[in-house]
């Protein structure tokens, strides 16, 4: 933990409303704007398949069922040896949470995440696989839009990254919960997480190449959280769990409702899960028994999203896949005093 901010030292007074545009691409690669073939050839850093798909975010991987919680940024600059040079940009103006320089303590290798206040809620941009991080980023640092925050690199504590498609992973992702720690200490005893609550099962990402892509097309005009509200719903749940900590940092997700009481919430996903909307209803006549039930499944997003796996069984007799539950589980967790 000598690494890590703790989420509860970071909320408002630190966190800058971010200047607009929201973001800024985090390395020099342009080519995202080509909208061509060459141009996403150019921005992407396929899989060992070749297939550049494969380096965009979402059901791009294992023919639909793997899911990149990222994009995959192909490096524009090689030194001699042919390593990549790319400096690595803060994508929009934010705060350092989180600095792992132990490339052998996670998938991402060296990585580091930035914290950002966007229209009243709470986002991260994770930057990954680096090679080297710059002296002055240290935690709690402040740093604006295209501050250079390192160099590209190929480091992972899994198979290697081989040098024609080093690339950054880059992320804009919500924290699901900053109990993380506890709770995976409670439910997970024996197992080992050496990067407190900001493990890389803790954060759920939204797709950059579109947030990008919007962004330039809608200019002044595009609302981050706007963009969050309209996400497609895949599935609703009901909840008895009362206010969990994303419910309370993250209050401009919530929907007006006709109840005032706050003993259940009907909460919306996105095909990946992220919680996108909430709104208050009333306690259900019958509580149910895990704190949550699945109560709206939409068919076309099931059968579309096949890496989601939050969603299993037929038409009429859907019900929430383990993994499913777990995530509300760690969504839903709170501290007992
Ligand atoms: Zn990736």
């Amino acid at each position: 933990m000598k690494h890590a901010v703790s989420i509860a030292t970071l909320i408002l007074p630190l966190l800058l409303q971010a200047a607009d545009p929201v973001f800024v691409l985090p390395t020099p690669n342009r080519s995202l704007f080509d909208h061509t073939e060459e141009g996403n050839q150019s921005f992407f850093a396929p899989t060992t398949s070749g297939i550049w798909q494969s380096g965009r975010y979402g059901c791009t991987r294992t023919s639909g069922w793997q899911f990149h919680e990222g994009i995959d940024i192909l490096h524009t600059q090689r030194d001699r040896r042919g390593e990549p040079t790319d400096p690595i940009y803060a994508a929009a103006d934010g705060i350092i949470c989180y600095v792992n320089d132990n490339s052998g303590l996670s998938n991402y290798g060296r990585y580091l995440i930035l914290g950002h206040k966007i229209e009243g809620i709470e986002i991260y941009t994770l930057y990954a696989h680096l090679n080297q991080i710059e002296p002055g980023v240290v935690l709690g640092r402040k740093v604006l839009a295209g501050a250079t925050l390192g160099r590209m690199g190929r480091s992972s504590n899994a198979a290697g990254i081989a040098k024609y498609r080093a690339h950054l992973h880059f992320e804009i992702a919500m924290v699901i919960n900053e109990h993380f720690d506890h709770w995976f200490a409670q439910r997970k005893p024996g197992q080992t997480n050496d990067h407190g609550p900001w493990n890389g099962r803790n954060l759920i990402g939204l797709d950059p190449e579109d947030i990008y892509k919007e962004q330039s097309k809608l200019g002044s005009q595009f609302s981050l959280l706007k963009y969050i509200q309209e996400q497609e719903t895949y599935f609703t749940v009901l909840t008895t769990a009362g206010d969990f900590p994303w419910i309370k940092r993250d209050s401009a997700l919530m929907q007006p409702s006709d109840t005032n009481t706050d003993q259940a919430y009907e909460i919306s996903f996105n095909a990946y899960g992220l919680p996108t909307r909430y709104r208050c209803v009333e306690l259900p006549a019958e509580s149910p028994s895990q704190g949550w039930k699945l109560i709206q499944v939409n068919e076309a997003i099931h059968k579309a999203y096949k890496c989601s796996k939050k969603i299993t069984g037929k038409p009429g007799a859907y019900r929430l896949t383990e993994t499913a539950n777990e995530w509300l589980d760690l969504l839903t967790y709170r501290m007992t005093p």
